[in-house]
């Protein structure tokens, strides 16, 4: 999902790369980018502005860290700018001390808002919290048979008292009915509309009123988009929620809802909804949601281990080398030893923007690839090592590595004519990636 997201803030990090610091000029088109992404991805305007306020000023005020290129910082100063608009942690369900809780579930028709309240219960009975389920959505009768349908899937109770009872006075039963039976969690259903309404706003105000609920939660369809925004401000204004489930993730969402809805009603989104099937809710967690956002993996996690990893020095030198085509095999070893440090080579670059899109079998196949490489390596004498060209000029060296390593001779000459192809790709190479990364994944 996010892919058009992820694609507009790619192409902002390549007009960073390749830059050594982070200045007001530079930053302006990567700002651009993503501003222009997140109002693609329907984020509302003010969110929008906001967040580009705050992702320039803590740009700016960056020190740039040796050894992670300006566009790695970038991303993830934007990256933490986005799990701070989204919340920072997950808030659980509130749990009173006198049971039962009382939800009450909020949101226009079609929302998800019927298979929110079953996934919601479905949740809390898995976490040894019984539930009951409260039906008043008395204008769509199907609704209510849909209630009980779920309910006695997921075996949760529901009450109900059919179509022509009076929404208030269903509510208020249903939670005197919890109480009276002991249930942890009572969950109340209400009825949508297509669109707001004055009457549906009433009635459901006159419930919470009655029912004194202890979360207000709204469901948001994540393909609304912009209409997330308004939708957030009306309910929260006139009715006050302490809370939001975002459902359809699992669709082709632009994802703009999930930063509008907590910087709106500075109320969390809870959990989000990824399926049509019962099962399909998940906690909702602002890290993960801004990396999927982002659509590059953990991105933070990469800049870190990048920080630790990265003798910083070292990485100035092999760069100037680099530069110089003066790269040799004892560099090249050394690259392939920091990155084994870092991990994974599939992990490694999933966490790269652009390059999280290879396949496993690339990746699997890069990764036996620095294998073989190493343990040719390894059958090179030093001077060999530091003089690749040795290794050009002489059939009878590359014998002997071959035999050494036990592989054939074709392997041995194809990763010194990579190697050579290597270092001149790598003098003209402007655009940058961790050290010593480029030209390492070439068959
Ligand atoms: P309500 O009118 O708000 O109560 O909406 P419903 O619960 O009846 O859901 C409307 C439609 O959306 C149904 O077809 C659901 O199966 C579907 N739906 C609900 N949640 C999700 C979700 O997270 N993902 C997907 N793909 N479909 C969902």
């Amino acid at each position: 999902m996010f892919d058009a997201l992820a694609d507009r803030l790619d192409s902002a990090w390549k007009k960073l790369r390749g830059q050594d610091k982070i200045t007001q000029s530079n930053i302006q088109e990567a700002l651009r980018e993503v501003r222009r992404a997140l109002l693609e991805a329907d984020v509302n305007l003010q969110v929008v502005k906001d967040f580009i306020t705050e992702v320039e000023t803590k740009a700016q005020g960056a020190e740039v860290i040796a050894g992670v290129k300006p566009d790695q910082q970038f991303i993830k100063i934007v990256y933490e700018e986005l799990v701070q608009v989204m919340g920072e942690t997950n808030i659980p369900l509130a749990q009173v001390e006198q049971p039962p809780t009382i939800v009450l579930m909020a949101g226009l028709q079609g929302t998800g808002k019927t298979t929110a309240t079953a996934k919601l219960a479905l949740h809390l009975r898995k976490l040894e919290r019984s539930c009951m389920m409260v039906a008043t959505d008395v204008y769509r009768p199907a609704a209510i048979d849909q209630l009980v349908t779920l309910g006695k899937q997921i075996d949760v109770p529901v009450f109900e008292m059919g179509s022509d009872a009076n929404p208030v006075e269903i509510a208020r039963q249903g939670v005197e009915r919890a109480k009276a039976e002991g249930v942890d969690t009572v969950i109340i259903d209400t009825a949508g509309r297509l669109q707001i309404d004055q009457d549906m706003m009433a009635e459901l105000a006159q419930i919470k009123e009655v029912v004194q609920p202890h979360e207000v939660l709204l469901v948001v369809d994540a393909m609304t988009g912009q209409e997330a925004a308004n939708l957030t401000r009306t309910f929260h204004d006139e009715i006050g929620i302490t809370g939001a489930i975002l459902t359809k993730l699992d669709g082709d969402s632009r994802g703009g809802a999930a930063l509008s809805v907590r910087q709106i009603s500075g109320q969390p989104i809870k959990f989000v909804g990824v399926g049509e099937k019962v099962e399909a809710l998940q906690p909702f967690y602002p890290d993960r949601m801004a990396s999927r956002i982002l659509g590059m993996g953990d991105v933070l996690t990469l800049v870190e281990k990048a920080q630790e990893e990265i003798d910083l020095a070292d990485a100035a030198k092999m760069q100037e080398k680099m530069m110089a085509a003066k790269f040799d095999f004892t560099d090249f070893l050394k690259q392939m030893r920091l990155l084994k440090n870092m991990g994974s080579l599939g992990g490694i670059m999933k966490m790269i923007p652009g390059m999280n899109k290879l396949s496993e079998d690339q990746l699997k196949q890069g990764e036996t690839q620095l294998k073989r490489a190493e343990a040719m390596i390894n059958s090179m004498t030093t001077q060999e090592r530091r003089d690749p060209d040795l290794l050009a000029s002489s059939p009878n060296r590359r014998k002997r590595i071959a035999n050494g390593s036990g592989y054939k001779e074709a392997d041995v000459n194809k990763l010194v004519g990579d190697f050579q192809k290597m270092r001149s790709l790598m003098q003209q190479m402007t655009q940058g990636g961790l050290p010593g990364m480029p030209g390492m994944f070439g068959g």
